[in-house]
């Protein structure tokens, strides 16, 4: 039988175990492997609401001419109504406030319809 290379007193295994570990290196970036999990799917988008019924004309304070947006939403004293933008912040006269229990703001479209828009 040959005598060993080096003499089998465990440091040339050790020092293989070294060299071992000096080769992993890590490979710079690594892409972690993404779990195939179906993504959750994005909630429909809200269905647009219009006004239903013919466009208000007036604020129903003030009385001007409502023209490109309109507000359907409460008054301090209570009552709801059809506000125009100034009478709705006038905190004399609207809340300022849009959404459930406050009132909600509607836009012109081009086809002269009155989008909600907000609320
Ligand atoms: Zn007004």
């Amino acid at each position: 039988m040959a005598p060993l290379p080096f003499p089998d007193d465990g440091i040339s295994t050790r020092n293989e175990g070294l060299r071992s570990l000096a080769r992993y290196e890590p490979q710079g970036e690594q892409e972690v492997p993404t779990p195939n999990i179906e993504p959750t799917p994005a909630p429909p988008p809200p269905s647009p609401v219009y006004w239903c019924g013919p466009a208000p004309e007036r604020c129903d304070s003030c009385r001007l001419a409502v023209r490109d947006r309109f507000f359907d939403a409460r008054t301090v004293k209570g009552p709801w109504g059809i506000l125009c933008w100034p009478c709705h912040e006038n905190p004399a006269i609207g809340l300022g406030k849009l959404g459930p229990g406050f009132g909600q703001q509607y836009d012109r479209q081009p086809d002269g319809r009155f989008l909600k828009t907000a609320g």
